[in-house]
């Protein structure tokens, strides 16, 4: 065989670049919003088995993942349960070595929105201008068909491996991702290091935002407007809590600084922690002054803070606003968490794999990758923070993520197939 040079891999990844194309089209052509994973999640499983791994699947167990710290039921549970939702697992072992690394990726993506807003169907796939146009093209089912055709090059081209991978295609990372990266390092597939290909533009996500979704429901006393002073408006009260609300973001955003963030999008600087008021509802008729209001946010921050000391702050607030109102003396605002509690996490930028990995990439690209992140909730932090096991994201170049016309670039994939095969085989190379 030549020998396995950086140079011999480019050439054999080149060679594959109309099947890593392909196979990134036919994931996108599955809609695998979360909740409905699992017709994507077969497709995965049959591709796995033809390039010859070992495919393990199961279905997350939501009374084995509720007793752990980070678990918290996620609205896709809620709303779909676990059944027809599996995990699914590629394994590839040779030799005799207890080195494992794990390549894990989501299947799922965010809806569509309204059609109209896309050039082409989000589900066709469509190639165009060295791009591919889809839902979930960039977020992240390009990342997954990365991952997919490096092991299937290292079987292709046998490469003498000593030890073992790992590609997982999980579900539910936009809600959260417990019953997917976390039930499966729960059911037990861990490693040495993980790489999980989001879109993060060829640069490393080292760093995971704390996330928590919540809601705050405010009462009222309901009465006809005939007699407006027999009623408390709800609505009127609501906005006592919004400013609480927007006053704590202001300060937060004053106080709280990430490098990692702003180094990688100076538009960033002010906006490393967030809260944001996403929905807002109240009332149920014009002439009844309303008996309950509630509004729903999202609050991220960078690593440096918990989730119950951001919680905290939030109870603080709303528990100033009883003291200094009379209505809510008798009738507090009410907390509750609506999904996402999830912990920050950051990986120890010292690692050696990571140095590794970042040398390959260094080499391969040209520029050093940079260090980004600290505003996206990501799955590598059940990695971080509950296994310790280092894990970082790497991916192509992606526009719109979440968006309209979401997009990834072609080349990108491959130098992210090129980067992850070269690091299997320096990692886990035998004789
Ligand atoms: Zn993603």
């Amino acid at each position: 065989m030549e020998a396995v040079t950086p140079e011999f891999i480019r050439r054999k990844v080149e060679e594959k670049k109309n099947s890593i194309i392909k196979l990134a089209r036919e994931l996108i052509r599955i809609p695998s919003i979360t909740g409905e994973e699992g017709e994507a999640q077969s497709f995965v499983r049959d591709k796995l088995k033809e390039i010859g791994l070992k495919v393990e699947s199961f279905e997350p167990d939501p009374r084995e993942l509720s007793s752990h710290p980070s678990y918290f039921p996620t609205s896709s549970y809620t709303k779909y349960g676990y059944a027809g939702r599996p995990n699914v697992i590629g394994i590839l072992r040779e030799g005799t070595s207890e080195k494992k690394l794990i390549l894990n990726g989501h299947i799922d993506v965010v809806p569509p929105g309204s059609l109209g807003g896309w050039r082409y169907d989000p589900w066709s796939g469509e190639v165009s201008g060295g791009r591919i146009y889809g839902r979930g093209a960039g977020d992240m089912k390009a990342g997954l068909s990365s991952i997919i055709s490096a092991v299937e090059l290292v079987r292709d081209l046998e490469l003498p491996i000593d030890g073992t991978i790992l590609v997982e295609s999980t579900i539910e990372e936009e809600d959260g991702g417990v019953g997917g990266a976390l039930a499966t390092l729960l059911k037990g597939y861990r490693g040495d290091f993980s790489i999980n290909p989001e879109p993060t533009n060829l640069d490393f996500w080292i760093a995971s935002a704390g996330v928590l979704y919540f809601k705050i429901g405010v009462k009222g006393r309901p009465s006809h407007v005939m007699e407006p002073y027999r009623g408390v408006s709800a609505i009127d009260k609501l906005f006592l809590v919004y400013k609480a609300l927007k006053m704590l973001d202001k300060e937060r955003r004053k106080n709280i600084r990430f490098k990692y963030a702003e180094r990688c999008d100076p538009n960033l600087k002010g906006y490393e922690t967030f809260l944001n008021i996403g929905m807002i509802s109240g009332g149920n008729w014009p002439s009844t002054v309303p008996d309950w209001a509630e509004l729903h946010c999202r609050i991220g921050w960078p690593p440096g803070e918990s989730v119950e000391d951001v919680e905290v702050q939030i109870k603080e607030k709303l528990s100033n606003l009883a003291e200094s109102d009379d209505w809510f003396k008798d009738n507090p605002p009410e907390y509750e968490v609506t999904g996402w509690r999830a912990e920050p996490s950051m990986l120890n930028l010292k690692d050696l794999l990571l140095r590794e990995l970042s040398n390959i990439a260094s080499k391969v690209l040209g520029r050093s990758p940079r260090f980004c992140g600290g505003t996206a909730g990501l799955d590598t932090r059940f990695f971080i923070n509950d296994f310790k096991i280092p894990s970082v994201c790497f991916g192509p170049v992606a526009s719109n993520i979440h968006g309209f016309n979401e997009s990834v670039e072609i080349d990108s994939i491959l130098k992210v197939t090129e980067i992850i095969s070269l690091f299997i085989y320096r990692f886990l190379k035998g004789s």
